[in-house]
């Protein structure tokens, strides 16, 4: 058996790998049009940023790594320029000699990636523009910015000598992952950045209010986030520098500019083949990688899947999806039964000392699709034993269903703690866990790493009381005209106070509960949910008609976006 794999980086490469593991006697055939095979695309931002120093540390393997461990036909600087699925061949083009030679195929897999989006704007080509996909390109960027900027140099007034004026400033144009990681990259390198972001939050898989505590943390770690203005033109002024001109009309001056706009798939191949493409623009294919010619699969950030929670079709530029597909595609290649479950969109991101997290389903996903079963939780559980030093609070929102209490997605953001728990609820989510299962779930405990009720166990808890009707929640933006009940500390009230809200502290409560109405509902809040849920319970119990507001005063910043909506 001959089987071809196009593109030989996370999918194409770990497709190879593991047919052979599994094929000893498969001819394969890797093609890769870039000078490397197999290497670290998700270190590319930490290589211009200096905290991976050695380029070499990029490459994960390498084409002789390849042919010689594996006895794969690895070829660099070699292109696919064209498929005939009747024939069952591909055109591979040899960059070096021009060359092009023809090859047959029994099975052929496609794991072209997604290039960055370019828009055509007024001169997005000047010098000093870059996007980040490639070894090369993280080496060109390297170089520009150690380079300083001649052209501003002036004659240095003593020695006579000319100065070279080093680079500062950084323009970022797009809030994802890629312009933040690199955003946040320039900023460790001592640059004055600008993100600049056309929609209206970074990190678009966040719900809003989530993202807006990542802005204003990227904001209080120096960086100037700029919503709602994408760039219009790039002009260079004085050669070497550059203007970013924003459409609301801005200016931005930067020594360089960043480009993470977005990915969109690859399909210029598949098209020419006559694969059919879906509405998204990815390679459409099933849940066996196949695309709708069976001897052809295709992987990675190119495909179309359906979305594990929603069932939606959905596009997902992710390195772990890309590796579990190539494994599988190399799976039902060697005739084994694999199938690819959906992609959840577990993503996370590290952002100076903080981090943002996230699995499943977002609140503004499930309303888009019209899903009215679902609750929300906010939780701020600390990371880790709070008397054990150096514990940190994580902000999480949790989404169950409200029918049968089925977990669909979580998103969190800390300084510590959170990667563990959103991996811990993703796969949660993946075995189609309930909140019930989060109470039960066993994990590591120690103080330094957790606590007996862990955040995971903790939403589980806060969930299921709610379903249980043990807790009724309500949030900030859907109180209305209600009674709300502050049962903080006075002296918690001079740090925040709730305007328009009766303050009676937990402990009291017993003895005053003639001063609550017994006509309406009470909205009951404290500093996190905690102590107003004791207070819900102690309401409840004594005939009131009481909901606790989910996360507190720690939530009603969140709200805030709510509100506005
Ligand atoms: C800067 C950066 C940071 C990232 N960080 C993360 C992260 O932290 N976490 C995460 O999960 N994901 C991250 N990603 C995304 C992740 O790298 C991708 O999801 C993953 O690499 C996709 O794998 P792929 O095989 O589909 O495509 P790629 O890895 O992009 O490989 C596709 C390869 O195919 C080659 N190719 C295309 N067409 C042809 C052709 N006709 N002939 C021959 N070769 C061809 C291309 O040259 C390319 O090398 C990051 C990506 C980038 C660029």
């Amino acid at each position: 058996m001959k089987v071809i794999i196009i593109g030989g980086v996370a999918g194409g490469a770990s497709c190879a790998a593991r047919l052979r593991r599994l094929d000893e006697n498969a001819e394969i055939v890797m093609a890769e049009r870039g000078p490397y095979v197999s290497y670290a695309n998700c270190g590319l931002p930490y290589h211009v940023g200096g905290v991976i120093p050695d380029e070499s540390e990029l490459l994960v393997a390498t084409a002789d790594t390849f042919r010689h461990q594996f006895a794969i036909d690895a070829r660099t600087r070699c292109e696919a320029v064209a498929i005939a699925p009747d024939r069952k061949t591909v055109d591979l083009k040899d960059l070096e000699t021009g060359e092009v030679t023809t090859e047959s195929y029994d099975k052929l897999v496609l794991s072209p990636g997604a290039p960055p989006i370019r828009p055509p704007l007024p001169g997005i080509d000047l010098p000093g523009i870059y996007s980040v996909r490639t070894v090369p390109d993280a080496r060109e960027i390297r170089q520009w910015l150690e380079k300083g900027t001649p052209f501003l140099a002036g004659m240095n007034r003593y020695s006579g000598i000319q100065a070279v004026r080093p680079k500062t400033r950084a323009v970022v144009v797009g809030g994802g992952f890629i312009g933040l990681e690199m955003a946040e990259n320039l900023a460790h390198r001592g640059f004055e950045v600008t993100l600049l972001e056309q929609g209206d939050q970074i990190l678009g898989p966040l719900d809003q209010e989530m993202a807006r505590v990542v802005e204003g943390y990227l904001e209080q770690h120096g960086v100037n986030v700029v919503l709602k203005d994408g760039a219009a033109e790039f002009r260079q002024s004085p050669p070497g520098a550059l203007e970013v001109h924003a459409q609301s009309g801005a200016m931005h001056p930067a020594d360089i500019v960043v480009l993470g706009i977005g990915v969109r798939p690859d399909t210029a191949l598949a098209k020419q083949a006559g694969l059919e493409i879906g509405a998204l623009g990815g390679i459409r294919t099933d849940e066996q990688m196949r695309t709708s010619e069976p001897d052809i699969f295709a992987v990675g950030d190119a495909v179309e899947v359906r979305d594990f929670v929603t069932g939606e079709w959905s596009l997902v530029a992710l390195a772990g999806p890309a590796n579990r597909q190539g494994r599988i595609a190399a799976d039902v290649i060697a005739g084994r039964d694999s199938r690819f479950r959906g992609t959840q969109g577990t993503a996370i991101i590290g952002l100076f000392d903080g981090t943002a997290a996230w699995t499943g389903a977002s609140e503004k996903t499930l309303k888009r699709i019209g899903d009215e079963d679902h609750e929300k939780i906010y939780i701020f559980p600390n990371s880790h034993a709070g008397y054990y030093p150096g514990a940190k609070p994580i902000a999480m929102k949790v989404l169950f269903r409200k029918s049968d209490g089925r977990l669909l997605g979580a998103q969190a953001l800390g300084e510590d703690g959170v990667d563990k728990r959103i991996s811990a609820l993703a796969g949660l989510v993946q075995m189609g866990a309930t909140v019930y299962d989060l109470e039960e779930s066993e994990l590591c405990y120690a103080p330094q790493f957790g606590s007996a009720k862990d955040p995971v166990n903790f939403a589980g808890m806060v969930a299921a009381d709610v379903l249980r009707g043990d807790m009724p929640i309500s949030h900030w933006h859907q109180i209305g005209e209600g009674f709300v009940l502050d049962v903080r500390e006075p002296f918690e009230l001079a740090v925040e106070n709730v305007e328009g809200t009766i303050n009676i502290p937990l402990g009291q409560l017993r003895d005053r509960l003639d001063e609550l109405p017994r006509d309406r509902t009470i909205y009951v809040f404290c500093r996190s949910g905690q102590r107003s849920y004791y207070a819900t319970r102690l309401l409840l119990q004594n005939g009131f008609e009481v909901k606790n507001m989910s996360g507190g005063v720690l939530s009603r910043t969140y709200a805030s976006f709510f509100l506005r909506e």
